[in-house]
């Protein structure tokens, strides 16, 4: 595939969200015996994935973008003044808070970095659709994909990809967009905005109810535009390029989006402390190709990609790096933990294989 041009937006203030001292994904109790750590969701994987682009090189192949702070206007496209109200509120408070389900702890000026992050999706997507570059990567923190309309829940404070496609929507309207969630975790909010929209098909593959614990399933199909995926614990890559053959790219051919968006979680990775997956860094290569061969058959090459998830700050980098060198083109560094790929687990398993058709049986017939 020839070289495009590939965007790229990441924000030191993306570092600076601050998710507190923690005993890994619970508040620090001594009665308990959970003892005072680092919240899983920290900055460190992010910033390394950034560190690797510069070191390794890439960035100089790379056409850095300029985040900005969403506006109120945009916010509202999804999110009711009263939670935004709220947030803001919380976040002017000394010590901050949490955004709504007692799992989404920000400081102090949370509030305008997740703004921040949100207007980081909407530029790379606007730069995208109007062809300033063909592809990107916007490495925001804190993620969007689990929060809803009304909340924030699951370390995410607002939609990030829903903001920005609803601003696409308002320049675009007739603009047909499909997002593929390979976050570990179910893309709970991203369907829960476009649930009844026909020009946006969601596609979530994720780890069976593991997060959030009562969603994900199968026949959550709204109008036919939602398609879930879920997957056994311990699916590696035979299983995820199995999914990737048999349902996402056969769901693309058939919706042709002008665009297709990614929600980008490392979460599904080999080393992933909070998932159970065997993803490797050429494993999320191979789903950025099959993605991009759809993209150059019926998106002008158009993919927008919006970083969620990933918790293992070591191997998190090189999955990164690996998407961005698929995406450019331009490849620098080979995944030095190269050895998770002949591990027997790797192969697509009977029972995979059974849950993988029988998501492609249901939701195929209904786009
Ligand atoms: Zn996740």
């Amino acid at each position: 595939m020839s070289q495009l041009r590939t965007g790229y937006i990441y924000h030191e203030l993306f570092g600076w969200h601050d998710t507190g001292t923690q005993a890994g994904m619970f508040p620090t109790d001594p009665s308990r015996g959970l003892q005072p750590f680092v919240n899983y969701e920290n900055a460190e994987t992010k910033r390394r994935i950034h560190e690797l682009i510069v070191v390794s090189g890439l960035i100089d192949d790379l056409t850095r973008l300029t985040p900005r702070q969403a506006t109120n206007d945009e916010l509202l496209l999804v999110h009711p003044q009263e939670y935004l109200t709220k947030l803001k509120k919380i976040s002017d408070q000394p010590l901050g808070g949490d955004a709504g389900d007692g799992e989404t702890p920000f400081a102090k000026g949370g509030f305008e970095i997740a703004t921040l992050a949100v207007g980081a999706v909407i530029e790379l997507t606007r730069a995208v659709l109007a062809g300033e570059v063909d592809n990107g990567y916007a490495l925001v923190r804190p993620p969007g994909h689990h929060a809803v309309k009304t909340g924030g829940m699951g370390y995410c404070l607002l939609s990030n990809i829903g903001v920005a496609l609803m601003t696409a929507k308002q320049r675009n309207p007739d603009i047909r967009i499909a997002v593929v969630d390979w976050d570990v975790h179910h893309g709970n909010g991203t369907q829960d905005i476009f649930y009844d929209d026909p020009n946006v098909l969601t596609i979530s593959l994720h780890q069976d109810r593991l997060y959030p614990r009562n969603s994900g399933m199968r026949t959550e199909s709204g109008i036919g535009t939602n398609i879930n995926i879920p997957l056994p614990a311990g699916t590696g890559n035979g299983g995820y390029l199995y999914a990737f053959e048999e349902v996402v790219r056969p769901a693309l051919k058939k919706f042709k989006p002008d665009l297709i968006v990614v929600a980008s979680g490392f979460d599904s990775s080999v080393y992933d402390p909070l998932g159970r997956m065997m993803v490797t860094a050429s494993g999320y290569a191979k789903m950025t190709k099959v993605l991009m061969e759809c993209a150059a058959d019926f998106s002008k090459n158009r993919i927008v990609i919006s970083h969620e998830g990933g918790y293992n700050a070591v191997y998190s980098p090189f999955c990164g790096l690996a998407v961005l060198q698929e995406l450019s083109g331009t490849y620098k560094l080979d995944d030095p933990f190269i050895h998770t790929e002949t591990y027997p687990g790797q192969a697509l398993f009977d029972h995979q294989k059974s849950e993988i058709d029988l998501a492609a049986h249901h939701s195929l017939p209904l786009l």
